[in-house]
């Protein structure tokens, strides 16, 4: 394929990629969004093959795409929906790591291109020394070519894509970690955390000053060490309720760490999509940090200002359980019902039961809405996506700012599986989520929780809710619970 050609599929996949975004930022056209940015990789992908003139790099190139393209269909096969946050916390690690090895695979060759170049002037070095005098052509050469502004600016490029991806790589695994609870998600808070942060970013600028100096590769291995103890700390000092930001902050620094990539390698389409992701990562971090009324710069500093707060264990109080008769009938004679779902109803599949509920009541003349908070379940937007397979109206289903005014005036709340999202304790200034906006559930009449236990939520923090005169328990698993409602309502 010529260089024309190539370059004029990249354009297409790059304006697919354009269109895939903004059709991704609304439910209705979210699914064209999905077929622009597919279009998009495939032209990417084909026109990168067409490419190859070599026919061992083609069979290395499709090799690795069979390999990669089979471990990717297995595992997103595999992959529930609950369980996506930690696919994508992995994928991000995944980009890290290739441009930390891209990173390396470049300098290294710039390294051999400025040797080869220096050849006559080490071979005039090695006449010199023939004829018993010393000359310093080769270093001179060598020197000389380190100073010329293309290799400078390649080794500003290295430099970059090496840091931001292994900050990428070792952040992600440790989101990865921490989303599937193999790491504990209490902030880690080590003494003077903020001065260790500080002292690796100096260290690894000293470090890439060197190497763009005498162009060594030994200044490049520590930065890279230093980077990926830097991602590690940043991300542990993040508390569980925060992953949200972490996880589209890496994936924003994923976006960045191609686009570095993409310089090295001269790709102008991994420039244009990784500058595309970056930046779009960047917005839904600064967006989700307003939604959760946190400080952007602080959790990109990994909870910087953060005081922590205090885990309140044990229980505080007594709680009320209701039966599903009970509760079938508070249905039956309410005017007005809003249903808070969170991540219990994603990991019981009870968003079909909830929507054949919904229809029933709406059917009987009762007004019935969800509220969604921004980091309801375990990705964003996770509730939209459940309530809107399950068929449940667009119009009923508001956003946390337009509903939560409503509940003063609302007779039943149904929560089913939240936990975090409806914690009055976000309100009280010592605790660990204390100023995250919550659902105010507890101003209705009647607040009835779906869970199968007392267990706190993903942050870790007990909910005074569940001790609240007007609130109720229904124990079980909200898949099974809301079938009994259902049969109960319509009985
Ligand atoms: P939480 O994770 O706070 O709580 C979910 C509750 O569901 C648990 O208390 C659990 O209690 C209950 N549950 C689990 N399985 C079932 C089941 N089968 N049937 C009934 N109940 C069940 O959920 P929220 O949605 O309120 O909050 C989301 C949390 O996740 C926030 O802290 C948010 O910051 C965090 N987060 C969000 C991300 C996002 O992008 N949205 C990404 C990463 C983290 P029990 O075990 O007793 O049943």
């Amino acid at each position: 394929m010529s260089q024309g050609l190539l370059t004029a599929a990249y354009i297409i996949s790059g304006v697919l990629f354009i269109l895939s975004l903004a059709g991704l930022s609304k439910q209705e056209s979210a699914r064209f969004g999905n077929f622009y940015g597919i279009a998009g990789m495939a032209i990417a992908v084909i026109a990168t093959i067409a490419s190859v003139n070599d026919i061992n790099w083609l069979a290395l190139l499709i090799v690795a795409i069979v390999i990669g393209g089979a471990i990717g269909v297995f595992l997103a096969r595999r992959v529930g929906m609950t369980e996506m946050p930690e696919l994508v916390a992995m994928l991000h690690s995944f980009v890290g790591m290739a441009a930390v090895l891209v990173g390396f695979a470049s300098g290294l060759q710039m390294l051999g291109e400025i040797s080869h170049a220096c050849g006559s002037a080490k071979a005039l070095d090695s006449v010199a020394a023939a004829l018993g005098t010393t000359t310093d052509l080769s270093n001179q050469c060598y020197v000389a070519a380190l100073g010329e502004t293309k290799h400078v600016i390649h080794m500003v490029e290295v430099c970059l894509g090496i840091f931001i991806g292994a900050v990428t790589f070792t952040g992600s695994v440790v989101a990865f970690g921490k989303l599937r609870g193999i790491i504990s998600s209490a902030p880690l808070s080590l003494p003077g955390k903020h001065w260790l942060n500080l002292a690796m970013v100096t260290a690894s600028l000293v470090l890439g000053a060197i190497y763009l100096g005498n162009g060594a590769m030994w200044p490049l291995v520590i930065m890279t060490l230093i980077a990926f103890v830097f991602g590690y700390h940043l991300v542990s000092a993040i508390g569980g309720a925060d992953m949200p930001v972490v996880v589209s902050m890496l994936n924003s620094y994923s976006g960045w760490a191609a686009a570095a990539a993409g310089f090295m390698l001269g790709n102008d389409l991994l420039i244009i999509t990784g500058a595309l992701v970056g930046s779009s990562g960047a917005i839904l971090s600064y967006i989700m940090c307003k939604a959760m009324n946190r400080s952007f710069i602080s959790v990109i500093l990994g909870g910087f200002g953060t005081a922590g707060g205090t885990v309140v264990e044990g229980e505080q109080g007594e709680h009320q359980e209701a039966t599903v008769d009970e509760v079938a009938q508070m249905l039956k004679s309410a005017r007005s019902v809003i249903i808070a779902p969170g991540y219990g109803m994603a990991v019981a599949q009870a968003q079909y039961p909830v929507a054949d509920i919904t229809r029933k009541l709406r059917a009987k003349g009762i007004k019935v809405r969800f509220a969604i908070h921004p980091v309801a379940g375990r990705l964003p937007g996770h509730m939209n996506v459940l309530l809107a397979e399950a068929k449940v109206p667009y119009d009923i289903v508001l956003e946390m700012d337009e509903i939560n005014e409503d509940f003063e005036e609302t007779d039943v709340v149904l929560v089913i599986g939240a936990n975090d999202t409806v914690n009055p304790a976000a309100k009280e200034p010592g605790s660990p989520i204390a100023g995250m906006p919550v659902l105010e559930v507890w101003h209705a009449q009647q607040v009835i929780v779906f869970k199968r236990s007392m267990a706190t939520g993903y942050a870790g923090v007990q909910n005074p809710l569940f001790f609240k005169e007007n609130t109720k328990m229904l124990f079980g698993d909200a898949k099974a619970m809301v079938d009994k409602l259902l049969a109960a309502v319509s009985g």
